[in-house]
């Protein structure tokens, strides 16, 4: 018998990149777990955040018995993306909003980002095999831009001159937009 190779191994486990729409409950296969497809039957579109939430719901089921584990849900999982390495602090410090504490900043702009997972500014990478024991999603910003003006319409009291648009770009990891002048200092 001639040896698999990798890819068609993994192509046996399409069974479980079937979804449900999240509109009409039909089920859409997907070739890879995070490519949007538009439902069939409803037209509306299938999209990452909805793959996310229903794959992490089928990696939890056999680990549900697990003390050392916690529930996973599109909130938790995107929040610790978007805050790892210490980013959560850096972007609070950077913005420093005046009327909100950390835990409500970081529910925030957890729900900025999912949203910006859907719109597209925001690039959630999904793990080769998402039902893995450890499956890796990578969330990068792609459009600095608009996530600035997210960050800036949530927090109207800030004073939003340029040097707090470049440290939520720094905080970030991401280009400044390019409205923010590097050279100019306050
Ligand atoms: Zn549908």
């Amino acid at each position: 018998m001639m040896a698999a190779s990798r890819k068609e191994q993994r192509g046996t486990r399409n069974a479980e990149l079937d979804f449900s729409c999240p509109h009409c409950g039909v089920i859409i296969s997907v070739a890879r777990a995070g490519e949007t497809r538009n439902c069939p039957a409803c037209r509306q579109t299938l999209g990452k955040v909805a793959q996310l939430d229903q794959l992490l719901a089928r990696w939890w089921e056999p680990r549900r018995s697990r003390a050392d584990l916690v529930k996973p849900n599109v909130p938790y999982l995107v929040e610790r993306l978007w805050t790892a390495n210490g980013q959560g602090e850096r972007l609070y410090a950077g913005v420093g909003p005046k009327y909100t504490n950390y835990d409500i900043f970081r529910n925030m702009v957890t729900r900025l980002m999912i949203r910006g997972i859907d719109e597209g500014w925001a690039e959630l990478k999904f793990p080769q095999d998402p039902l893995a024991e450890d499956p890796q999603y990578v969330l990068t910003i792609v459009d600095s831009e608009r996530f600035a003006e997210g960050v800036e319409k949530l927090f109207p009291e800030v004073d939003w001159d340029e040097p707090v648009s470049a440290s939520v770009a720094e905080a970030m990891n991401v280009e400044p937009p390019k409205r923010a002048k590097k050279t100019k200092k306050k």
